[in-house]
């Protein structure tokens, strides 16, 4: 039986509306690319619209802190520095000034920001049974050496005391090493590769030569196809631009964000920010796959921080709670938890026992022990790396069995015996040549 005429009236007064509305939303979002010298830029003033977040452009060479960011997306003009949602996250182009406008490159619109703001949203993201927690280093390479210990042992510590984070949160935990070896840098990527939905997770501590005071919290990604690393001061470089990208740098980019802000809410650090890189491991890993630069061995400061057993705790906790909120975004569909939550978070909680006096305190304690033991031994580093070593029960020769099952024992095996002198530098290392 036919509706009465009165009720289709109103059916299509309500579709019609539906569409309406509809019509306005999709105008709302529209995208007013821009052309510029071949190149497809978006207004700031767009984005912002389009996202919903109030947006500010402050002045070429000026200081943007996360904390005291006045706007969720803050840029510098002419510069690839912004900070989103409270973290500093690197452009792949500078924000470029034309026609009075702010203009950002539709690259970094769908590569960086999009992914920033709505991890929640990126396809497949969140999967992940398998976390490869792959500690840096090992064996004859040490990483990084400060007068507490070697970046090896410290990268090893923290992955051992994430293990059973996660696995306490229902993950399978994979390591690519156990103990103080080495293994080659293909063989951790294939191990993430050969894992069932699995995450690369890669536990590194920085150190530089240009500046002894160099601070702070660092994670990278894969650099997109078509975009210069975040270390690539060429940016007109053409040649860079033509590498390949990964599949799943929008899940990477995701996952780097969950654990940036787990770690820069609830650790006190300085914020270097979200980076890209063609790092071996990032680029051979074709799983979501993460660096994590923890702070600095090269600053004395930092150097006694990461020498703390209950800051590298607090730090390993830190980034199992990143990735649970990775895990959490499609069930949750909405993004993560962000700095400025896990710091309201942490004022509201009580006092945590390991408070970051707490860490001073042992840090100064673990100071003037490895002074001491300095001044008895008449040796610096050596004796700090054996007293790490020792404490950390660094002597496992094995790898794990699950590993070995995942690649295979010929994968481990042989190591090439190598003379202290010819360790190959963190620079060489972690960003070991590109093949196009
Ligand atoms: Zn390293």
């Amino acid at each position: 039986m036919p509706l009465p005429l009165k009720r289709w009236f109103i059916l299509a007064f309500v579709f019609a509306s539906i569409a309406i509305s509809f019509s306005i939303a999709v105008a709302a979002v529209d995208w007013q690319v821009i052309k510029v010298n071949g190149h497809d830029y978006l207004t700031v003033d767009n984005i912002s619209k389009f996202y919903g977040m109030p947006a500010e452009v402050v002045p070429s060479g000026a200081k943007i802190q996360g904390e005291t960011a006045n706007h969720p997306l803050e840029f510098v003009s002419g510069s690839r520095e912004a900070v989103i949602n409270g973290a500093r996250s690197w452009l792949c182009f500078p924000v470029l000034e034309y026609d009075g406008k702010s203009l950002v490159s539709r690259t970094d619109v769908a590569k960086t920001i999009e992914p920033l703001v709505r991890p929640h949203r990126v396809p497949n993201v969140g999967k992940v049974q398998t976390v490869v927690l792959d500690p840096g280093h090992g064996g004859y390479d040490k990483g990084q050496v400060s007068r507490y210990g070697a970046e090896k042992d410290f990268a090893l510590d923290v992955a051992r005391k994430l293990r059973p984070i996660l696995q306490a949160k229902g993950f399978k935990v994979v390591m690519t090493r156990e103990g103080d070896y080495f293994v080659p840098l293909e063989v951790r990527a294939k191990i993430a590769n050969s894992a069932h939905n699995s995450i690369f997770v890669s536990i590194h501590f920085n150190a530089t030569n240009d500046d002894p005071n160099a601070t702070g919290f660092e994670i990278f990604s894969f650099t997109p196809r078509g975009a210069p690393s975040t270390s690539d001061s060429a940016v007109n470089a053409n040649s860079a631009y033509m590498q390949p990208g990964s599949s799943v740098d929008a899940q990477s980019m995701a996952l780097s964000a969950c654990i940036y802000h787990s770690l820069l809410g609830q650790l006190r650090e300085y914020d270097r920010g979200i980076k890209r890189a063609r790092f071996a491991v990032l680029r051979l890993t074709k799983v979501p796959a993460v660096l994590i630069e923890g702070g600095f061995l090269t600053e004395r400061g930092e150097s006694k921080l990461i020498s703390s057993k209950d800051w590298r705790a607090k730090f390993a906790g830190a980034i199992g709670v990143g990735i649970e909120s990775y895990q959490e975004l499609p069930v949750n569909k909405q993004p993560p938890m962000l700095v400025a939550d896990y710091r309201r978070q942490a004022k509201s909680a009580p006092v945590d026992p390991v408070s970051q006096d707490g860490n001073a305190n042992d840090a100064e304690g673990n100071l003037k022990q490895a002074g001491a033991n300095a001044k008895q031994a008449g040796a610096n580093v050596k004796e700090a790396g054996a007293n790490v070593k020792e404490e950390l029960g660094v002597n496992v020769k094995e790898a794990d069995a699950s590993l070995l099952e995942l690649v295979g024992r010929s994968a481990l095996l042989p190591q090439p015996p190598q003379p202290q002198k010819s360790t190959p530098a963190k620079t060489s290392l972690e960003s070991a040549p590109i093949i196009p």
